[in-house]
């Protein structure tokens, strides 16, 4: 070949090498998003790591933890029950559904805290008025629920655990 009829062929092949390369590098890339670790990592900022729910901060190297609102404290074993804000509930609500809680556990009679002494394993705030209680003792309570403790413990609480 003479030179001058290389130069479009060079100029053919290297717009076609450019072109395979790119889309090299982009089939690599995307390969490399789902086999490969992030090169550049979210890492965790928060500077208290500890949250009333979980944390959102994203971060590869997060540790936060997740810590109650409150505890009351059972009847006949002194332990100490932690009260759990879930996502969705607004901070004032849960805040104030906790003091309610604790208020009305204490206030509840003796007899009726004594039937389910060692069987609340934690108190879960959530949205709306209902209670629920599954077997092991996890009892949800609604922020805006309006039952008495005599009631939620009767109706709810002894039922599930009891397996009633
Ligand atoms: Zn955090
Ligand atoms: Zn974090």
């Amino acid at each position: 070949m003479k030179e001058r009829e290389m130069k479009p062929t060079i100029l053919a092949t290297l717009a076609i090498a450019l072109v395979f390369t790119l889309a090299l590098a982009l089939a690599l890339a995307a390969t490399a998003c789902k086999d490969k670790p992030d090169p550049d990592p979210v890492l965790c900022t928060c500077a208290v790591k500890e949250h009333y729910l979980p944390c959102t901060c994203g971060g590869t190297d997060c540790t936060c933890a997740v810590i109650p609102r409150g505890h009351i404290t059972e009847y006949g074993t002194n332990k100490q029950i932690p009260i759990y804000q879930s996502v969705g509930v607004p901070d004032d609500k849960a805040v104030t559904a906790t003091t309610t809680i604790i208020n009305g556990y204490n206030a509840a009679g003796n007899n009726n805290k004594q039937a389910v002494s060692g069987k609340i394993q934690k108190i879960i705030i959530v949205n709306g008025t209902d209670v629920t209680c599954t077997p092991d003792g996890v009892v949800s309570i609604g922020a805006d629920c309006t039952y008495g403790w005599n009631d939620i413990i009767i109706e709810f609480i002894q039922p599930a655990v009891n397996g009633e």
